[in-house]
Parts: C-alpha cells; structure tokens; sequence
C-alpha cells in the first residue's frame, strides 16, 4: 500500500505521454487470423489492402512482431492539444457506493469530438496526408467518429467524405453541423450516391440503416475516387494500436503510485477503447508478469463477445470488404435501434477476439435501462455526463464495486470513460420519461444473423 495520497484526478506531464504505440500482438503467442480476401480465400496482401487503406497503415494492420512503434512527432504535438486525459479516483462514487473498492476512470471525452476516437481519426488522418492523398472516407454510427475524423482532417486539410447512418443523422442533427463546420460532406446512408446504397435501399426500404451498411457504402466510394483511401474508426488491428495510448497513459499514472489494478473493465463495440485501455496489462498478462481480470461490456441487444460465434464473417452488410475471424452474430444482423449506437456493431475486433477465445478476458452482456440507471447515478455524483457506450462500463464497474461492499473486498477496479453523452439527450430524455425499453434477443433472431455467415 503506497503511503501517498492518490489525488482526485492523476494527470501527467507532456515529458511522460506515450512516444511509442503498443502493439499487443508482438506477445501474443496465437496470433489474430488475417483478414481474408472472399473472392480468394487467402489471406489478404499488403498490395491488395493498399486499394482501401493508406500504405503505413496497411503495414501496421499486418505487422504482428513489433512490440513498439513510434508515435510520430506531428501526431504527439496533437495528442497535446487535448491529452493527457485525466486518470480519475471515483472517490465520490465509492463513497456513495459504501464501497471498500478503489474505483479509478479513465476519461477519454475532454475534446470536441467527445471521445476516445479522436487518437485514432489523428493518426489515420495523418498517414493519409504523408501519403499525399486528397482525402478519406468514412462511416460513422452515433457520430464520434466521424466528428473526431472530421477535426483530424480539418486540422491537416484533407477533405473527408462521412456516411452516417441515417437513425442518427436523422437523430443527432447537431453532430451532423459539427462535423460539416470541421469540414466534411457528411452523407445519410443507407443512399442513392453508392451502388451498394441503391441495392440496400431496394431490398429494406425505409431502413434507418447500420453501421455495416455504411461501411459498404464509404469502401465503395473510396475505391471509386482518385486520391481517396477508406478509414474506419474501429475493430482493425492499426485502430487498437493507436488507442494504446489510453492504456499507457493509465498504467504510467497507476504506476506512479504503485496502485496495481485488479479489475480492468471497458465498454465494446468494435473493440477500440478497450483493446487499447487493456493493451499494456494484457501485455504483462501475455508475458507472464502480472494477472488481471479484464471484461468487456456489450449490450445485451448486440452480443457479439457473449452470444457470437468465432467463425470468418464481413465487417459491413454489403460484403465489399475483407472477411475478419472474429466473434460475430453474422453481417446480416440488424441490431435493435438502442441509444448506444457506438455498440450497435455485429463483429469484434480480431485481437479481441482471439484473446477472449484464450481466455484471457471476459465478456458481460448489460442491459439498456439497467445501464442509464447507472449513467444517472455515475453523473449525480461524479459531475461527468457520460456516453450511453460508456456506461455500459460504468455499469459493470458498479456492480463490481458493490460486490466488494458485500465481500469487503479494497479491490482497485479501472474503468474506461470514452466519451460524454451531451448528443445523446435524446436517450436520456426516454430515459428520464420513463419510456426506455429493453428489448429481448431471441436465439431465433440470433440464428438468422448467424445464417448470413460465409463459407470459408
Ligand atoms: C465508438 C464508441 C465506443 C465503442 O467503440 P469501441 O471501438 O468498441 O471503443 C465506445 N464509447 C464511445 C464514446 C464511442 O464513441
């Protein structure tokens, strides 16, 4: 036990920020599966990628042996802009709790984007720049994404192409005018502008669309377009690489006053904030140096990690791109439209998924409602409005928490906040209605998703 006071928030100075991402796959002894090309059926080559993604991208997606890699310069001097993020001691909260837990959160959504995406959008941004493209395209679910695209692209003059599916372009109109003020054409999809669109359109009219619909839909218009590459905001190997910075940050603020954390707990969706929150603790784990109890939080209406299957599947509804193995309810799946779009993907980031297959993490499946409740209660005492993504974190990190008031337990428990929740008031306006429903899965919805699930 340090002696130390731990403060309320942790900070860290510019000199101890990350220089180096981590690439939890050097130690990882079963590797992620490639990405497979459909059409072949063989892993999928740096020449073929690079129609989709910029070059030093596609070798950091493929690259499985390099433990560290350097953060370049232009891409620190961003990350100042907005981090260090806070690593937050929830006194308050355990307080409140009665708990003998340490809860500490990670809090990811002190910038304009509002999340955590932000430390990906700049790196991929950045490539694309270096490369001397004219810009990217994207997709974006609830929006973080695209916004913080939207500022990466801004702030280095690439123009940037967003689809966004079209319940929260609908939804979220204000997100739409922050992105479009950064300076983005952003597009609602499923639409007319793309093949894969008009054939998506004609087989669900009226869909409010997906994530995996709109992926199809900016894949189509990246490869289509002189100067352009696509960027996706999550579930890639590069994607969880750049986010390691969330976890390097909260390991080097941990370290500093010796507090060793015994549960690590981070909402999924694609897998990004949590893969790179665990990457440094997994790493230990992986080598042997240290265990920890990792869970990833899903919604109970898109269970991927907790009902999916580890099988070969397409990132997107169109199957324009790469097949993943990963844990997935099948590219067909069409989730049920809850508030916390960020998590409403059927697939899993492959690192992930390997590593829940090893066991070495857990999956919990939460439940809407019960998840506001704790988004309301984390707010009235920790101030922070947090993202309904987020919160599904919060929920499990007070369930823990309230385990330990039962076993009397002082276990530390880290928890990641991506993002604030002041463009999903209209969430918490159902919330505060009392008009917010959860919605059952049954395996026979289940069983249709699996049955969109390719042969390999
Ligand atoms: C996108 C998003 C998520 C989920 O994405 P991951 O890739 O799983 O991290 C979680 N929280 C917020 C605030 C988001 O914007």
């Amino acid at each position: 036990m340090s002696e130390q006071k731990i403060p309320y928030k942790i900070y860290l100075s510019e000199e101890e920020m990350p220089k180096y991402w981590y690439n939890v796959r050097a130690d990882m002894k079963n590797k992620p599966a490639p990405l497979i090309n459909p059409a072949t059926k063989q892993p999928m080559t740096f020449d073929e990628l690079r129609h989709v993604f910029c070059d030093e991208l596609v070798r950091q997606e493929l690259d499985e042996t390099t433990a560290y890699i350097e953060i370049p310069q232009e891409i620190r001097d961003f990350y100042k802009m907005y981090r260090p993020s806070p690593l937050v001691r929830a006194y308050c909260l355990e307080q409140k709790l009665g708990t003998p837990a340490h809860i500490y959160y990670k809090f990811e959504g002190n910038n304009t984007s509002g999340s955590h995406k932000l430390n990906s959008a700049i790196a991929q941004a950045y490539y694309a720049k270096q490369q001397g493209l004219k810009g990217v395209t994207t997709e974006t679910g609830a929006g973080q994404w695209g916004t913080a695209l939207s500022m990466a692209c801004g702030y280095l003059g690439l123009d940037c192409r967003v689809y966004m599916v079209k319940v929260s372009y609908e939804q979220k109109p204000f997100r739409r005018e922050v992105m479009r003020t950064y300076g983005a054409t952003v597009t609602p999809s499923p639409s007319e502008t793309t093949a894969v669109g008009r054939k998506i359109l004609s087989e669900f009219p009226g869909t409010g669309g997906s994530l995996g619909c709109a992926i199809s839909e900016a894949v189509e218009d990246a490869t289509n377009r002189e100067g352009y590459r696509y960027v996706l905001g999550s579930v890639l190997n590069q994607v969880l690489l750049h986010q390691s910075v969330i976890g390097l940050e909260t390991k080097t603020a941990l370290d500093k006053y010796g507090v060793k954390p015994d549960i690590i707990i981070g909402c999924a969706g694609g897998g990004s904030n949590l893969g790179g929150l665990i990457s440094p603790f997994m790493g230990e784990k992986l080598r042997g140096e240290a265990d920890y109890r990792i869970i990833a939080v899903e919604p109970a209406s898109c269970p991927s990690f907790t009902r999916g299957r580890f099988a070969y599947d397409f990132c997107d509804t169109g199957k324009v791109c790469p097949l993943a193995k990963m844990y997935t309810l099948g590219s067909g799946f069409m989730p049920s439209p809850i508030h916390a779009g960020g998590l409403r993907f059927h697939g899993m980031s492959p690192t992930l998924s390997q590593l829940y297959h090893d066991g070495l993490m857990e999956a919990r499946a939460v439940k809407q409602t019960e998840v506001f409740k704790a988004a309301e209660q984390f707010a009235r005492v920790e101030g922070i409005l947090p993202a309904p993504e987020s919160s599904h974190a919060i929920r499990v990190a007070i369930d823990e928490a309230i385990k330990c008031r039962e076993t009397g337990e002082a276990k530390n428990i880290v928890f990641g906040l991506t993002g604030t929740g002041y463009f999903d008031l209209y969430a918490y306006e159902k919330f505060n209605d009392g008009q917010m429903v959860d919605s059952e899965l049954t395996d026979e919805e289940i069983e249709k998703g699996f049955a969109t699930l390719p042969e390999v």
